[in-house]
């Protein structure tokens, strides 16, 4: 691999190699890049050692690159850009995606909160595969007058993705305090804006360790998605499973 020399740096929390755990490609191996800080409250959050904008450790971009260069093992099909927020670095998120593009013929992803649509559309051309998450408006990881903000974000850079062809899913955390109202309102309203077959898929992510829902209320939130998009899947964290980080 050859690159020019770049000065810039990144706040990154890890790197390493392992099982992706959740969502449409769980089971791939993947190179997960975890950047470092996160403004949002989620209380089932599973990397709150992340979630400080000081935590982790300050690399220049350069450092990261040789990093992700001995860090890549044979047969890993993605990069998983993660956090944290990777969308409060963009500009480091940029600069590495790109590396991984012309650099290796791995798969880009990110994983994002998307409470940023236009830092988000920047991002966009270096990414192949979206993960869209969205929050319910019962969770609390905003201030309720927030709320409506990131719900916009969020469904903008969900058309935004689907828009430039991107491989797209939504994900939505459930807990057993979920509230179903809220939750049908949320599922509803993406509806209304994008197709079934525009996405690969809707996964119902069951909270882990932190308000673990019931089966009978995975079923109720199921129900409430299927209809709307068939391709809905109740998918629990793998890694936390087997053991995996
Ligand atoms: S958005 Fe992600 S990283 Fe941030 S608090 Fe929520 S789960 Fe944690």
């Amino acid at each position: 691999m050859q690159r020019t020399e770049n000065k810039a740096t990144v706040r990154v929390s890890e790197i390493f190699t392992s099982i992706e755990g959740e969502g449409i490609f769980v089971g791939k191996k993947t190179l997960f890049v975890r950047f470092s800080g996160c403004h949002l409250k989620c209380k089932w959050c599973d990397t709150k050692y992340a979630l400080p904008l000081d935590s982790g450790t300050e690399y220049q971009i350069d450092e990261i690159k040789d990093l992700i260069v001995r860090e890549l093992q044979p047969f890993t099909y993605k990069v998983n850009f993660t956090g944290g927020e990777p969308l409060l670095q963009s500009d480091a998120l940029i600069e590495l995606a790109d590396f991984i593009k012309k650099q290796t013929n791995l798969k880009t992803y990110i994983e994002s909160s998307c409470f940023d649509s236009e830092l988000f559309s920047k991002v966009l051309p270096y990414i192949d595969i979206c993960k869209i998450e969205f929050k319910t408006a019962d969770s609390e990881i905003v201030e309720n007058e927030e709320y409506d903000n990131l719900l916009l974000n969020e469904i903008r850079c969900l058309e935004l993705a689907v828009k430039s062809n991107k491989t797209t899913y939504i994900k939505i955390v459930v807990t057993n305090s979920t509230d179903l109202e809220s939750f049908k309102n949320l599922v509803y309203n993406i509806s209304k804006k994008i197709k079934p077959s525009n996405i690969i898929g809707f996964i119902i992510q069951p909270s882990h360790g932190v308000d673990q829902p019931t089966v009978n209320k995975l079923l109720d939130t199921y129900d409430i998605v299927q209809p709307m998009f068939p391709e809905v899947r109740i998918i629990p964290q793998l890694h936390k499973e087997i053991g995996a980080r």
